[in-house]
């Protein structure tokens, strides 16, 4: 029986990252989910384009940033050789601590023999980073976007997340509001694979704010106002009284607090029942991203406790620039990725793990969906995912 359901979930597997990242197989199964979703996983998985019609997809636009994306500064070692690239910040960094000589204007050499050897022939990692569009290759309105969503990587271990640079690509606004949709859609399939709807679950129905929330808007009318009937009237203000306490209600005081005719509220308070959801956040609630991260997680232990325990060695000396990672979404958490160094992820070979399989699914669905024409010709979907 439980070889049938494995053999079940690794079918709906395959035709995720069928259907998300094109002519990319993987033979990872799907993980443990928490039992909150398990009932919504027995059910069978509908067809894929219910899932693309039923709902609107949203789209985020992001402020172009200001200034260049990429400084393009070289750090050598003692030798001569390029170690690897950096931001103006680490450059500094490194000449104002005596750590560094100035070879000249984008180039330091370190005075200091490295730890390790760098990026040394990692082609990206010591190339020049253009700012244009990976996409259209415009030079105007860029934004550096995530390809593994941030939804998802904001629950990723930060071993995973410090090494973004080839996860991180530059779009100009347009492409990225175009390469967003379809990345919208991508999370309905995944959603509808691992049972964790894309709004996350579960949700509380909450007919009182339903309620509340036509009420307020019909009395919001003023030509609604003037036909309503007084014991319809009086029941709207019943129904709108009922929640106008609830702490979930946000009225601004620069909001217009000026009473609404004669009803005991205040413009701006009725705006903010006018604006109430259906349905609040269940106990034990949990964000779809944080669900499918865990399953992920959870399935990856499962699996590296399967795996020939290797002999315990030494972690790796830190790379020299691996502390000049891209933490933006992090706060930029330089001890906190230490201690996760340190913490040792469970050891499960790229091939087997399933957070390997979900990133390089999404840097496919990439390649597939945003067809960047303007992309380096070192990226390399199976570049590693982890800082070692
Ligand atoms: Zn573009």
């Amino acid at each position: 029986m439980l070889r049938l359901v494995e053999l079940q979930l690794q079918s709906r597997q395959s035709l995720l990252f069928g259907r998300l990242a094109a002519e990319h197989s993987s033979t990872a199964t799907v993980a443990t989910v928490s039992s909150r979703f398990r009932a919504r996983r027995a059910r069978p998985v509908a067809p894929l384009h219910s899932h693309f019609q039923v709902v609107p997809v949203r789209t985020m636009s992001y402020p172009p940033r200001k200034g260049p994306l990429y400084d393009n500064l070289t750090v050598l070692g003692p030798d001569g050789a390029v170690l690897f690239r950096c931001g103006r910040k680490k450059f500094d960094w490194y000449l104002t601590h005596g750590l560094a000589t100035q070879v000249d204007e984008s180039t330091i050499a370190l005075n200091f023999a490295p730890k390790g050897p760098g990026r040394a022939g990692q082609e990206w990692y010591l190339e020049d980073r253009q700012d244009q569009c990976v996409v259209c290759g415009t030079k105007q309105h860029l934004v550096l976007v995530h390809i593994v969503p941030s939804q998802y990587r904001r629950f990723m271990p930060l071993r995973v997340k410090s090494r973004s640079n080839i996860d991180l690509q530059p779009f100009c606004t347009t492409c990225h509001a175009e390469y967003d949709t379809a990345c919208g859609l991508a999370k309905k399939t995944v959603a509808a694979h691992y049972g964790i709807p894309v709004e996350g679950g579960p949700w509380l129905k909450r007919p009182d704010w339903t309620r509340a929330r036509k009420a307020a808007s019909a009395l919001l009318s003023a030509k609604i106002r003037s036909k309503l009937p007084t014991v319809r009237m009086a029941e709207l203000v019943d129904h709108v009284s009922t929640v106008i306490n609830d702490p979930v209600l946000m009225v601004d005081d620069a909001d217009d607090h000026a009473p609404v005719d004669n009803l005991p509220f205040t413009h701006a308070q009725l705006m903010a029942v006018a604006n109430l959801p259906d349905a609040e956040r269940g106990d034990g609630f949990v964000e779809h991203g944080e669900g499918v991260i865990a399953a992920i997680m959870a399935e990856r232990e499962r699996r590296a406790r399967m795996m020939p325990s290797p002999a315990p060695s030494p972690l790796p000396p830190v790379a020299e620039d691996e502390m000049d990672v891209d933490f933006e979404d992090d706060g930029g958490q330089e001890e906190d990725y230490m201690r996760d160094r340190r913490a040792m992820l469970p050891s499960v070979p790229p091939e087997h793990d399933p957070l390997v399989a979900f990133v390089r699914m999404w840097r496919m669905h990439f390649l597939a969906k945003a067809r960047p024409q303007f992309l380096s010709p070192a990226y390399d979907v199976n570049a590693d995912i982890m800082n070692p």
